[in-house]
């Protein structure tokens, strides 16, 4: 089936109109007509061939919503109709100890959304930018929120899964001190679910006119990393920092806010490295220095379902497809409070 899309033919040329072809749904299949899809950072990467291995006509978009129009045979966790999500990943090997734990964002198989080998047409997945996507039933959420919240769910499906995880997994909650580096469309979804989640949440941010915006989004209190002496007020004192800035920066400077068995996790993902940590800084305090990717399917469903009941989405801004382009550049310089989606109604023209 063609489909209209939005994507581009080479890492110079700028997104346009063009068709793309889905596989008619299988028996396992799930075929959605999008309606929303986010803008993600790494969208704008790999469009820009600024990640090895792109392949054209590149169609980006893995923070994908919509509406269920057609299920194979087999399907049963899903029907025509239902508002469903769709991030990341759309397929994985299924078998490994990483697919059997739930995990399949960290499966040596995992296919994403884009960019990713595949059997259909044209040998690489193509993404969100599209009036519609097939996917297996397994790699398809449920969403669970009011339908007039449908485009700000979205950027869940990659800005909140990213955040959620570690959050979760070094047990953000009551009683704990964590700290959300970087106010954009990771961080300011850091801020919101670690303040659902109970915990005591300190915003950092380099610039002093979005103190305000991160009070807003559930900051506790808010620090300029620029400003030392606010810097050393917190030293010694988290048991955790989740560090959304892809930038190379000073990783010390944190690293110091962290109490005795303290950790600080990266999701950003730089293009050249971070300079080196001092190692000595995590020796003192038996600290730690992660990462973390995404999240597993059955850890993405919690997490629309934890947004769902406490009423949280993304703050966005909507815009056409013919407004990709600027968007992109609007996004660079930091020009978007938090994240841009697309209304994939005006991907026809
Ligand atoms: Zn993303
Ligand atoms: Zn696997």
């Amino acid at each position: 089936m063609q489909v209209q899309a939005y994507g581009a033919h080479a890492a110079d040329k700028p997104l346009e109109s063009l068709e793309i072809t889905r596989r008619a749904p299988g028996a396992h299949d799930v075929q959605i007509d999008i309606a929303f899809c986010g803008i993600c950072h790494s969208d704008l990467h790999q469009v820009r061939a600024e990640w090895a291995g792109t392949q054209y006509p590149c169609v980006p978009g893995h923070e994908i919503v919509g509406r269920v129009s057609a299920v194979g045979a087999h399907v049963t966790s899903h029907r025509v109709g239902d508002l469903v999500g769709v991030g990341c990943i759309v397929d994985s090997c299924q078998h490994c100890a990483e697919c059997d734990e739930g995990l399949e964002n960290y499966c040596d198989g995992m296919i994403g959304t884009y960019n990713a080998p595949t059997p259909d047409a044209p040998g690489w997945t193509q993404g969100g930018y599209a009036e519609k996507i097939v996917v297996h039933e397994r790699y398809v959420l449920k969403v669970r929120h009011p339908e007039e919240q449908l485009a700000a769910v979205a950027p869940l499906l990659c800005a909140g899964i990213t955040t959620y995880s570690p959050l979760r997994h070094w047990n953000a909650g009551p009683g704990k001190k964590v700290g959300v580096v970087g106010i954009g469309g990771l961080g300011h979804m850091g801020i919101k679910l670690a303040h659902a989640m109970g915990a005591h949440v300190v915003a950092f941010t380099t610039s002093d006119s979005k103190r305000e915006a991160a009070r807003q989004l559930g900051a506790d209190e808010v620090v300029v990393s620029k400003n030392a002496d606010e810097m050393a007020a917190h030293a010694k004192s988290f048991d955790f920092i989740l560090n959304t800035v892809a930038a190379p920066h000073d990783l010390d400077a944190l690293l110091v806010l962290l109490k005795r068995d303290g950790t600080m996790a990266l999701v950003g993902a730089p293009a050249t490295p971070h300079p080196s940590p001092n190692v000595f800084n995590l020796i003192m305090k038996r600290r730690s220095l992660a990462g973390s990717m995404i999240g597993g399917i059955p850890e993405t469903q919690e997490m629309l379902d934890f947004c769902a009941e406490h009423g949280i989405v993304a703050d966005i801004e909507l815009v056409r497809a013919d407004q990709i382009n600027d968007a992109y550049e609007r996004m660079l310089k930091g020009d978007v409070r938090y994240r841009f989606v697309i209304d994939n109604a005006t991907l026809a023209g």
